[in-house]
């Protein structure tokens, strides 16, 4: 018989995005149901993040190996094995899942229903022969990889990030279709543990990052030899004698690509098809469902959060939306998104980490604006680590505002916390070249940039002529 439930809440989905929520309400002694299909954690504990970071952690380490000879030690080639490799990926997984699990949320006082969720109305959802009828609902159904119409795609074996984690063996040449954050990291990574890799990308590769910034990593990407195509068009792809060979073509003509792996990273799709979002008069469209900056969507009493809401797809920001959602929800206190605030980071080495308006944005935004470059080599920690390239770049408005930060460096994503906290709080230069930072830091750096802003101020006259009027005294 079907049951029907009434709680305060109903999330759908179990991904970082929607166990935010459920906790946060569940904190407060809120009722909640929690609908996840599939596994607790989503897509970051599970295909995402934590898999791909852990692989770049393995691969760091053999690339440490193989360059030691820069640090007096003796090079050699790593010995990679991936079957540990592989269980060691698995092996965080299983030990961050208990935070994420069923029973952890139930225990919280979540009611969790493993099943799918379907609107039948604007007031129901359907899941697990259950019918919720809550006060509030919040979409938190996450992304998918997105698989592009090519010719013969879907008659060769192909990864993607769902599968790529499952692999026990190191594929020998992996191609890549899509030179996003995924594709990129990913290059990385397998080159250092020792496959070929080739990249094919239809437009720029990190095309959405400052390309004064990505220039750092994909140089960095080509020295250790990773192919990139960019611009380049793939017109069929087939399988011989267990190849899969990729028929390119760009500015320099036609050419192939063969490898023994294929990985699928060509962006991502936000799930809602199965949603019944037309029962619920849900809007969505090509980039997901549509909310206003509330996050709410056509259907007030319903929230779209995290990827399922189609704008920056990270795990930061899927806590983000959960915030804002929970602020509304539970305090009846308005909330609107604000992307500038929201950091963007590819785990690249070295990382490329931005916030805030990037220099080309600011310039549409306010005209005139500043920026500041500094170079890593300058900072005295970069210089005993061996670090050989890298910027810090500062978008910087009126009296000093700071409007945007991008960093290339080894744990860039570390270091644009800082700037972070000063984006959302619309700090000045000033108050950066008034704190004390650590020697030697890599954090140093932005104090160089903050100090540089202000050297001019040296040189002006009037300075000069007041600190010449206060020697008088002694
Ligand atoms: C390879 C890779 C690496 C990444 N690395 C990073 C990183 O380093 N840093 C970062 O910030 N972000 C990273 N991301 C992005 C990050 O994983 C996502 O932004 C984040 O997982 C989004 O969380 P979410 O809760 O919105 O969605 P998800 O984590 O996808 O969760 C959605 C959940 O909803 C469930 N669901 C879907 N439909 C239904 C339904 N109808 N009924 C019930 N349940 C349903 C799904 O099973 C899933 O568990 C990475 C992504 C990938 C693919």
């Amino acid at each position: 018989m079907t049951k029907v439930l009434n709680p305060d809440i109903c999330v759908i989905g179990g991904g970082a995005a929607g166990l935010s929520v459920a906790a946060g309400a569940a904190a407060f002694g809120v009722p909640v149901v929690l609908v996840e299909r599939g596994l607790m954690g989503g897509d970051c504990l599970n295909h995402g993040c934590v898999p791909s970071k852990t692989l770049i952690a393995a691969a760091r380490h053999a690339q440490a190996i193989r360059v030691a000879g820069r640090f007096g030690l003796t090079a050699s080639e790593p010995v990679v094995d991936y079957a540990r490799l592989h269980a060691r990926i698995h092996d965080v997984i299983a030990g961050i899942a208990p935070h994420d699990s069923v029973e952890r949320f139930a225990a919280l006082g979540v009611d969790v229903l493993q099943s799918s969720g379907r609107f039948v109305d604007e007031n129901t959802l359907a899941a697990g022969g259950h019918l919720i009828r809550a006060r509030r609902f919040v979409i938190a159904t996450g992304s998918a990889p997105a698989i592009p119409p090519i010719p013969g795609l879907d008659k060769v074996p192909f990864l993607t990030n769902e599968t790529l984690f499952d692999l026990t063996r190191l594929p020998a040449h992996l191609v890549i279709i899509g030179a996003g954050p995924i594709g990129i990291e990913m290059a990385q990574a397998y080159r250092r543990l020792g496959a070929h890799v080739t990249v094919i990308e239809s437009r720029r590769a990190l095309a959405d990052a400052d390309p004064e910034l990505s220039a750092f990593a994909l140089a960095a990407l080509g020295d250790e030899g990773v192919v990139l195509h960019q611009s380049t068009t793939i017109g069929a792809i087939e399988q011989i004698g267990g190849r899969i060979v990729l028929r390119c073509e760009n500015a320099s003509g036609a050419f192939s690509v063969e490898g023994s792996d294929l990985l699928v990273a060509a962006g991502r799709r936000a799930n809602h098809a199965s949603l019944g979002l037309a029962a619920a008069g849900i809007d969505h469209d090509a980039n997901g469902i549509v909310v206003g900056p509330d996050l709410k969507t056509s259907n007030r009493r319903v929230h779209a959060i995290g990827d399922a809401a189609g704008g920056l797809q990270f795990t930061h920001v899927a806590s983000y939306h959960a915030r804002l959602v929970l602020q509304q929800v539970l305090f009846r206190l308005p909330a609107r998104e604000d992307r500038a605030i929201v950091p963007r980071v590819t785990y690249t080495d070295p990382e490329i980490a931005e916030v805030g308006l990037s220099e080309a944005g600011a310039r549409d935004k306010f005209g005139a604006v500043d920026v500041i470059r500094t170079d890593l080599i300058l900072n005295d920690r970069a210089r005993t680590d061996g670090v050989e390239a890298g910027l810090i770049k500062l978008v910087v408005g009126r009296r000093g505002r700071i409007l945007g930060a991008g960093i290339a460096a080894p744990g860039a994503g570390e270091l644009i916390s800082m700037w972070s906290l000063a984006v959302a709080n619309r700090m000045t230069l000033k108050q950066v070249r008034g704190y004390v930072a650590p020697y030697p830091t890599l954090s140093e750096i932005g104090k160089q940039a903050a100090i540089s802003y202000y050297a001019p101020l040296a040189k002006n006259a009037v300075v000069r002529s007041v600190i010449r009027a206060l020697r008088v005294f002694g």
